[in-house]
């Protein structure tokens, strides 16, 4: 294996995508702040924005236009609070919170937006491209984070479209949630929403066989103000720290692995042989779910190679830890 000693991070666990009352769903912000603290060291609690090509005049979903729209034009004229908020509950909960909000496209895929700083502007586009040269223009790179979602669903049902997939600023998938996993076309739990049903398109294998790079996390979704809730999605990252900006940098530089169920910290290295080429690899889930006590969803590396020559992967028995805000863990995991 290669040399682990000095690997100098700490594994911490997050949902950076689920909703509340702050726009057209369920539960205070306050509770969603407090079920947040109660498993998890960062999230965001994202507000329901905009829809640019939803469809206003088709009158058969004329009440679901309307409940969408009052839902986007909430959180609109309550941001400024909701940034207020979440502030304060970071304080109160000793827990990292960036504010986040969503812009749901039919043509596009829903995308997913986490801003860094507590200030964070709520900067919309019509498509993920156009969202890109505003954040660039107004030179706010630094501070945004955009990953689609829900990928699993059908191209223009909402479902990923990779032709609008790019870097910079996505360097993140949300491969799992309540929604369903979308590792592959099919999964344990298939896509039940009524936007489903899944395409293999909308894989992550499909995606990585395109030859695109990217981090995978977890999310669950939620829609009721209980983010970390058990079962549905949650992601974990290697940090230097449990500061916010460490926890940025380990989300932009991809120390990141999808949960659905039991917090576990996976350490792993890769050396691969191989020239010129892409080279994924995949970890034998078969292993995983015999050697761990609660399923992990797949831990995918991907790396533009030179003459690197093999894998290695082993386990390290559960233990508990004590984070630096004295919370107590459960952890399993790889090393
Ligand atoms: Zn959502």
């Amino acid at each position: 294996m290669k040399n682990t000693t000095g690997f100098d991070y700490q594994a911490l666990y997050g949902d950076i995508h689920n909703h509340c009352n702050i726009s057209y769903t369920y539960g205070s912000l306050d509770d969603a702040i407090k079920n947040a603290a109660l498993r998890l060291d960062f999230a965001s609690i994202t507000g329901n924005a905009s829809w640019p090509d939803m469809d206003e005049h088709d009158p058969r979903i004329h009440h679901i236009v309307q409940f969408h729209q009052r839902g986007f034009a909430k959180v609109h004229n309550n941001w400024d609070n909701y940034l207020e908020r979440i502030s304060k509950g970071e304080t109160a909960h000793q827990i990292v919170l960036f504010p986040g909000y969503e812009i749901h496209s039919n043509e596009h895929g829903d995308y997913t937006i986490v801003g860094l700083k507590p200030s964070t502007r709520m900067i919309l586009a019509d498509s993920p491209q156009e969202l890109r040269q505003r954040i660039f223009k107004e030179n706010l790179e630094e501070g945004y984070l955009i990953f689609p979602h829900h990928i699993g669903y059908r191209q223009g049902a909402r479902g990923v479209n990779w032709n609008s997939f790019e870097n910079p600023l996505t360097p993140l998938v949300e491969i799992a949630s309540a929604h369903g996993f979308a590792e592959e076309d099919l999964s344990d739990r298939p896509f039940l929403h009524s936007m489903g049903p899944q395409q293999h398109q909308g894989s992550m294998r499909y995606e990585l066989g395109l030859g695109h790079q990217f981090g995978v996390i977890a999310n669950t979704d939620h829609h009721s103000a209980h983010p970390g809730s058990y079962g549905h999605g949650v992601t974990g990252i290697w940090a230097s720290s449990d500061r916010r900006e460490d926890v940025w940098e380990s989300l932009n530089a991809k120390r990141t692995w999808a949960m659905t169920g039991d917090l576990m910290q996976l350490k792993f290295a890769v050396e691969i042989s191989c020239k010129d080429r892409f080279v994924v690899i995949l970890v034998n889930q078969e292993i995983l779910k015999s050697s761990l006590p609660a399923q992990l969803i797949t831990l995918n590396y991907l790396r533009q190679n030179k003459g690197i020559v093999g894998t290695c992967l082993c386990f390290q028995s559960v233990k508990w830890r004590r984070n630096s805000r004295g919370r107590r863990k459960q952890l399993f995991g790889l090393n």
